[in-house]
């Protein structure tokens, strides 16, 4: 597998061009095209001559991620399905803030982009995990889902103006059990001469690696928290998140408040409402408690089924009493009601059907 050319930082790209007998100039040239050229391939790269193309095309691939499926638009999120190059499927999701990429409201685009193929961590009602842990994506692999995209609405795109303004690490995965490969990525997204995109625009999410939140706050960038929260008590989520029983809500919640106290940035409590597991009106005061001690926001998001898991999701009025019952108690709360865009939840669904239809000999 050749290094993707996107994972190549400027000090590194100008010595491979010293090795290659190149000019150093040529390395703004180059990251000027993988970053903000909005192109497809070596050939589009029309300052840069036929030699030295040549030349990348036998030392890096141009891109690591290959387009087979995008569904989507119509309920107003995209997910795009990528092969990587050994085989391997992994998901994006595209969330324009307004009601459509072609509706013109708002020009924030949020991209959820995933950090592993398949997830070690088994929550019980997640898709990713279902068929366990295959391998952790590369930096290459994570800057090109961003990348793959823009490319894709490239027409969106100008020199002053890019369409993906924030990043959400929350798809395919548990991002801090890829700690280094995604703190490389990030920080390539984060720089001026790539997608430059604001270290408070980003989210990671986690679903409670307690040592990893510690490395993450003594890092210099002010990325954002969300964790994964599901169960306001150990006893609800002991039940669908193996995690806790290695990290307790009481570690969890020290370990939060060390990375509150040291990025003061705001954190998120994801909790995905699931009928009659963690919808009861008993879970409303521990994650008032919860929320408050960490001045955390939290988003109820209906839960999206998954085939072949049992789990529903609760009623709209059960939906709406459990946020209502948060807010009279002063917690910032609020319902996620996109269709489709469950992202803990659903994500991990095109890559399972992907890989049955090849199973199954189909196309
Ligand atoms: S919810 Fe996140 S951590 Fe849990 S199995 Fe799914 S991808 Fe892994």
């Amino acid at each position: 597998m050749l290094p993707a050319i996107s994972s190549q930082k400027p000090d590194e790209l100008t010595g491979w061009l010293a090795q290659s007998g190149e000019p150093a100039y040529r390395a703004d040239q180059i990251l000027r095209w993988v970053h903000k050229g909005s192109i497809s391939g070596w050939s589009q790269m029309r300052n840069i001559p036929d030699s030295l193309k040549k030349k990348l095309s036998s030392h890096f691939s141009f891109s690591s991620v290959k387009l087979v499926h995008k569904q989507g638009g119509i309920d107003t999120t995209i997910k795009f399905l990528w092969k990587l190059s050994d085989g391997q499927y992994v998901e994006s999701v595209l969330i324009p803030a307004s009601p459509s990429l072609y509706g013109e409201t708002s020009d924030r685009h949020t991209l959820c982009i995933s950090t592993q193929v398949g997830c070690a961590y088994g929550c019980k009602f997640c898709a990713s995990g279902l068929e366990g842990f295959k391998r952790n994506l590369n930096p290459g692999e994570v800057i090109d889902q961003v990348l793959g995209v823009e490319a894709l609405f490239k027409k969106r795109i100008s020199s002053d103006r890019r369409l993906i303004t924030n990043l959400v690490i929350m798809g395919m995965g548990e991002p801090l059990a890829n700690y280094d490969n995604l703190l490389d990525a990030l920080n390539v997204l984060n720089s001026n001469w790539s997608a430059n995109i604001g270290a408070r625009k980003i989210t990671i999410s986690t679903s409670g690696l307690v040592p990893q939140i510690i490395k993450l706050s003594d890092q210099p960038k002010q990325y954002r928290l969300a964790i994964s929260l599901h169960g306001a008590t150990d006893e609800v989520r002991n039940k669908i998140m193996p995690i806790n029983r290695k990290y307790s809500l009481s570690k969890l919640s020290d370990a939060v408040e060390i990375y509150q106290s040291r990025k003061n940035g705001s954190i998120t409590l994801e909790y995905i409402l699931i009928e009659g597991i963690n919808d009861g009106i008993d879970q409303v005061p521990h994650l008032a408690i919860l929320s408050e001690r960490l001045r955390a926001k939290v988003n109820i998001i209906p839960y999206n089924s998954v085939e072949g898991l049992g789990y529903k999701r609760p009623s709209i009025t059960i939906q709406e009493r459990f946020v209502r019952a948060l807010i009279d108690k002063g917690v910032r709360a609020t319902l996620r009601r996109e269709k489709g865009h469950d992202i803990d939840a659903a994500c991990g669904q095109l890559r399972l059907k992907a890989e049955k239809k090849l199973d199954s000999g189909e196309n």
